[in-house]
């Protein structure tokens, strides 16, 4: 079972974890959408829709970890409460890359997918980030996949994805945006935000010439950190 506090917890840190992604530009309006793994398997999510800047608790939704809602009430015991209404929406049509993420990876406990602006240009591009410039990405992020198109809403995407489940935390999704995972929501949010964050200075760095690589051997001393 999952307690009440917990649940309740994870739905105000995905409100906070919306409300900085759009912020910050990570996406616009109603793009993206964030999911945690409650202890008891069952994940709770960002609806179909939702505006990221204006969600409030009651509009997450609990789903089976296969991805369908979990009804918070059965039908004998009708609610009263707008809360529980409100809770009962629509999973986003992306929940299927998550569910996926968490079935292959039992070490994830969040999963952020957004349209970061700089990180996407890479993606779009067909660019990967390279992982032996910049010692942030290298430690905190890992290698950063740059995942082949695939249909956002179908199966596509997450196929597409899976060949690098097992050894990746962030990935570029060509024509699309970035998913991120974290065994926490803080730490999916921190890797996408670095994710982001590289993307930016990279893209700086090519309009100044081109960026360095690290000194030989650095990239391969970080990675041992
Ligand atoms: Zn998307």
């Amino acid at each position: 079972m999952t307690g009440v506090s917990e649940e309740s917890a994870a739905r105000e840190a995905i409100v906070r974890a919306c409300a900085r992604l759009h912020a910050r530009g990570l996406l616009a309006g109603t793009e993206g959408n964030v999911s945690v793994r409650l202890s008891d398997g069952t994940l709770l999510a960002t609806p179909a829709g939702a505006d990221k800047a204006a969600l409030e608790p009651g509009d997450l939704i609990r789903l089976h970890a296969t991805g369908t809602v979990r009804h918070p009430v059965t039908p004998a015991e009708p609610t009263s409460n707008i809360e529980e209404a409100a809770s009962v929406g629509r999973a986003s049509s992306e929940i299927r890359m998550h569910v996926r993420a968490y079935q292959l990876r039992p070490d994830v406990g969040a999963v952020v997918h957004a349209h970061p602006p700089a990180a996407t240009a890479f993606a779009t591009a067909g660019r990967a980030l390279p992982s032996d410039v910049l010692p942030e990405l290298i430690v905190n992020v890992g290698p950063v996949a740059l995942v082949p198109y695939g249909r956002p809403g179908t199966d596509a995407l997450p196929d597409a994805m899976t060949p690098w489940l097992a050894t990746h935390h962030v990935f570029l999704l060509a024509n699309h945006g970035v998913t991120s995972l974290g065994a926490t929501l803080n730490q999916a949010l921190h890797r996408l935000e670095s994710c982001e964050q590289a993307a930016r200075i990279l893209l700086g760095a090519a309009l100044l010439g081109g960026a360095q690589p690290l000194p030989p051997g650095e990239a391969e001393a970080l990675r041992l950190l």
